[in-house]
């Protein structure tokens, strides 16, 4: 596929130059070490050009932000409306994108969750959801999982679970106990009279795509209501779609008493995040409703946005088909893994949110290198960087899908050869 049209401006060398200079010479250096030595310029689906006309298959959606693919028509419609009658709200008046969005969400979420406050972010739907959990109950200890990524504000990583992001601004907030993930017993143990929440991700993402067993979450949901502390269920990545439900929770049936969300929420247009709960533990928000509070947090661009984003993925039932396709890529890449058990150690995932875990994280290094070579864009998992995620738009094509699939095992392939001359 060839660019739309050029691209004007600086060269590559000079954006890198930006960066070293005004941005973050370490992050201008990651990027050139994974292979990405290119300006992004403009993108359509599954697609993205950059400055010197390439093209690029996106596997990675923005971490999972990018659902609908890039500037999905709808959502780009949506906020183009809002953009032109009022951007920002007078924070005054009462606005109807954030009541028509926060009524939309009640009618999909679980149980009798109903109220919603928007925020900006994954990271500041976990902060609302910490300080509600400890409003509502007056307890101050929270219990979060080994692996877990929730965002690096100082509360979200706290209770985020990996000590290269958290050990470095210690000391972080008091009353966290992180317990393994997906282990009952260690739950059970930490869980008690002073703890406020669980809050926990119902498939790891960062973590390396850690689906736990069938059991854990109604086993987290009956420790918490013993303890009489609330389950926070961060659906920042899982929500939405990309697991093959509309919830990550909804696979088991388990109903969270604070659900957080963000990524998909923006329709991958506007930043978008939320954290939403039932009218009785939302009671303590209302006698102070200025108690948590953001300036431009649910601005209508955003709401717009969102509500154009969740009538795309109910109406075009993209949670059945991001299970299809999961399962499609997953029976794919099982025969890579069959055929490189030596590079390919596990894999894991549910719906589009799959990881593909490398013997180390040099290797997975490396085998993204490779994609970089061919034009396809992927990561590896934040909190564990041996595992690549696949993790592409809900509404990538079939054909694009196995064309990444394909390109990865070629990567894998010419990994193999370069570890061979290396021995
Ligand atoms: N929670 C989860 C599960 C996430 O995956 C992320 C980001 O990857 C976050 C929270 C933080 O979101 P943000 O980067 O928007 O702050």
């Amino acid at each position: 596929m060839s660019s739309p049209e050029a691209a004007p401006g600086d060269d590559t060398a000079e954006v890198v130059e930006r960066y070293r200079c005004h941005v973050n010479a370490g992050l201008a250096s990651l990027f050139k070490f994974m292979g990405f030595d290119a300006v992004e310029w403009k993108a359509e689906g599954s697609t993205i050009w950059d400055t010197e006309g390439r093209d690029y298959l996106d596997l990675l959606a923005g971490f999972g932000t990018l659902a609908l693919g890039h500037r999905p028509a709808a959502v780009v419609a949506g906020v183009r409306d809002q953009l032109d009658r009022m951007p920002l709200s007078s924070r005054v008046l009462f606005n109807k994108p954030v009541s028509d969005l926060a009524a939309r969400l009640a009618a999909i979420l679980p149980g009798d969750i109903a109220k919603s406050f928007f925020c900006n972010s994954g990271t500041e739907a976990i902060e609302g959801a910490l300080k509600l959990a400890r409003l509502y109950t007056g307890r101050p200890g929270v219990v979060a999982t080994e692996g877990g990524f929730h965002g690096k504000t100082l509360g979200a990583l706290s209770v985020s679970g990996r000590e290269v992001y958290r050990q470095p601004f210690a000391p972080l907030v008091p009353g966290v106990t992180h317990v393994p993930f997906g282990d009952t017993d260690a739950l059970a143990a930490a869980v008690g009279d002073s703890t406020a929440a669980v809050v926990l991700e119902p498939i790891q993402g960062e973590g390396g795509v850690i689906v736990p067993p069938d059991e854990y979450l109604p086993a987290a949901r009956e420790i918490c209501d013993r303890a009489g502390a609330l389950l926070i269920a961060d659906e920042v990545q899982t929500g939405l779609g990309r697991t093959g439900a509309l919830f990550a929770c909804d696979h088991s049936g388990v109903v969270p008493d604070i659900i957080c969300l963000a990524k998909a929420l923006g329709g991958g247009v506007m930043p978008l995040g939320a954290f939403s709960s039932t009218p009785t533990i939302w009671a303590c928000l209302e006698e102070n409703p200025l108690l948590h509070s953001s300036t431009l947090g649910g601005n209508p661009l955003a709401c717009a946005a969102g509500l154009a984003a969740i009538e795309e993925i109910t109406r075009n039932g993209l949670p059945a088909r991001a299970a299809r396709l999961g399962d499609h890529a997953l029976d794919r890449l099982r025969d890579l893994q069959a055929a490189h058990g030596d590079m390919i150690t596990d894999l894991r995932g549910r719906g589009l949110l799959i990881g593909v875990q490398f013997r180390d994280a040099d290797v997975a290094g490396l085998v993204i290198a490779g994609l970089a070579q061919r034009r396809v864009i992927a990561a590896y998992t934040l909190n564990n960087p041996e595992v690549i995620r696949i993790e592409p738009a809900l509404t990538i094509p079939e054909a694009d899908l196995d064309r990444g699939i394909s390109a990865l095992a070629d990567s894998v392939e010419q990994t193999k050869g370069l570890l061979a001359q290396l021995d």
